[in-house]
């Protein structure tokens, strides 16, 4: 791995690092290391990564901002991937505004509240990237992002880029079919006109909300999805799992569809919760919950 970083140090102006401690990374504060860590600036220096690490047979992945996220306390054998540079870049055409993969998702709905485009105020209290956002077809509110994109520059795994239209990308709750070997680099979004006032008062309020509603302690927003017809929150709270504690991991008493992590917290705790509160929920209610986060190293 010490030569693939050498080789890439030498060739990108991101960063590169070995042995990178990820609970650094993500909002859950938990993760061991990732053997690589590489920060492409530009196209091309993403395009000349995953080039150096199909030569050399490493497994990658991208990062977003590591907020709907569980990284294993074993860290992964591989790279991580995270976008910079370029990629937090965004401009605006009118209504339409192109933004970088790693561009804040709640920062641009702010940045669009306050210019009077409509469109994004559901995502201001999202603290994801746009890349994640489309990969995981982020939402809230009966909103969700894909509901705005016109478009998405999608990289594959030999380094070509294509343009696809959203009715492509299979956007559905909480899901795209976005394989795990592309990268989103960018994305197109078509606005509307709306009333800046208003724009604004939505994003507050929905601050507020989240402020009232979900735990302050580091977690990853939903844990599970909600079954067709029902509420995951609701169904482990129903089965007396609020405040239930693994280790240094808890279902959160604000909200019991959040598991937080009290300072102490390690994945495996954080599994031990997941699986407690399907096996309870699947017990008395015969529902089977759908993780809503994405796991690492697992
Ligand atoms: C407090 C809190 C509140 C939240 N509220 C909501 C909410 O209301 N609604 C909601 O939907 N989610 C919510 N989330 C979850 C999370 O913010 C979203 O799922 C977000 O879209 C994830 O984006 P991310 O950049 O952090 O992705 P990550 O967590 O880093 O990654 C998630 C997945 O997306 C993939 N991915 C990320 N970037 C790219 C890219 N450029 N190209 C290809 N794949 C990529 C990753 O590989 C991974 O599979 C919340 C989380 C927290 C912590």
């Amino acid at each position: 791995m010490d030569q693939i970083a050498r080789k890439l140090a030498a060739s990108i102006t991101g960063a590169v690092r070995t042995k990178e401690p990820l609970c650094r990374h993500t909002s859950f504060k938990i993760g061991g290391p990732a053997d690589l860590f590489v920060e492409p600036a530009t196209i091309e220096e993403l395009a000349f990564t995953l080039a150096c690490l199909r030569q050399a047979g490493v497994e990658w992945f991208l990062l977003g901002n590591g907020t709907n996220l569980l990284v294993h306390d074993a860290g992964f054998r591989g790279a991580v991937i995270r976008l910079a540079g370029d990629f937090r870049r965004y401009e605006f055409d009118g209504l339409i505004v192109r933004a970088g993969a790693a561009v804040s998702l709640a920062h641009l709905a702010r940045e669009t509240g306050r210019r009077g485009y409509a469109g994004l105020a559901f995502a201001a209290g999202i603290p994801g990237t746009v890349g994640g956002a489309l990969a995981t077809n982020a939402g809230a509110h009966g909103v969700a992002f894909g509901d705005v994109v016109a478009d998405a520059q999608i990289m594959d795994e030999s380094g070509e880029l294509h343009t696809c239209l959203p009715e492509t990308l299979g956007l559905a709750y909480r899901k795209s079919n976005i394989s795990p070997a592309h990268v989103v680099c960018a994305v197109t979004l078509q606005l509307s006109a709306g009333d800046r006032e208003e724009l604004e008062r939505q994003c507050r309020d929905d601050f507020l909300f989240r402020r009232k509603h979900q735990p302050h302690q580091p977690n990853a927003g939903s844990i599970f999805k909600n079954p067709p017809g029902d509420v995951a929150g609701r169904l482990i709270e129903a089965a007396g799992l609020k405040g239930c504690r693994v280790g240094g991991a808890v279902i959160s008493a604000v909200h019991a569809n959040f598991i937080v992590n009290d300072g102490q917290a390690t994945a495996a705790d954080v599994m031990a919760l997941i699986d407690k509160a399907r096996a309870e929920v699947a017990g008395k209610f015969g529902i089977e919950l759908e993780l809503e986060i994405c796991l690492l190293g697992y």
